[in-house]
């Protein structure tokens, strides 16, 4: 994970590059997906902003969304309409671990898996030009609580 600040800036930046206006409220969506604390979803996005901009609505965080994949620059994973979640923090493909009891997702980060794919591209005569990779399970958390 990139340290939240840093991608934070970086984001600004390429926004800045594409003459897009950075309003408060855009701002404040960017800051959430620099993060990206667990993956939320454009729902969960809204919740953390709309107590600090009561006039920001679901559409500005879908639009704010689109506008950064159409730059690359957030990974969406998709589980169906509302459903889908965003890493902004690392927008290209990696794997997730995926707790199916309180649906917290985190980067499965291990490097094996980053090369993996290439790997399997170059064995096969395929271009990579995707992947998807997710791993379902119950977090730590929720297997405490099940106690
Ligand atoms: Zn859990
Ligand atoms: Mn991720």
């Amino acid at each position: 994970m990139s340290d939240p600040q840093a991608r934070l800036d970086e984001l600004i930046t390429k926004a800045k590059e594409r003459d897009l206006r950075i309003t408060p409220q855009r701002l404040a969506i960017l800051k959430v997906l620099a993060a990206s604390e667990g993956h939320p979803s454009a729902e969960r996005i809204f919740d953390q902003i709309k107590t600090e901009f009561p006039t920001t609505s679901l559409a500005t965080v879908y639009k704010t969304i689109a506008m950064l994949k159409e730059m690359n620059q957030v990974l969406e994973l998709d589980f169906g309409s509302g459903a889908n979640r965003y890493d902004g923090n690392r927008p290209s493909p990696h794997a997730h671990l995926i707790c199916l009891e309180c649906g917290d997702i985190v980067d499965a980060d291990l490097d094996v898996l980053d090369t993996l794919p290439q790997q399997i591209a170059n064995r096969t005569g395929y271009q990579l030009v995707s992947y998807r990779f997710d791993i379902y399970g119950i977090c730590s958390r929720c297997r405490s609580q099940r106690g």
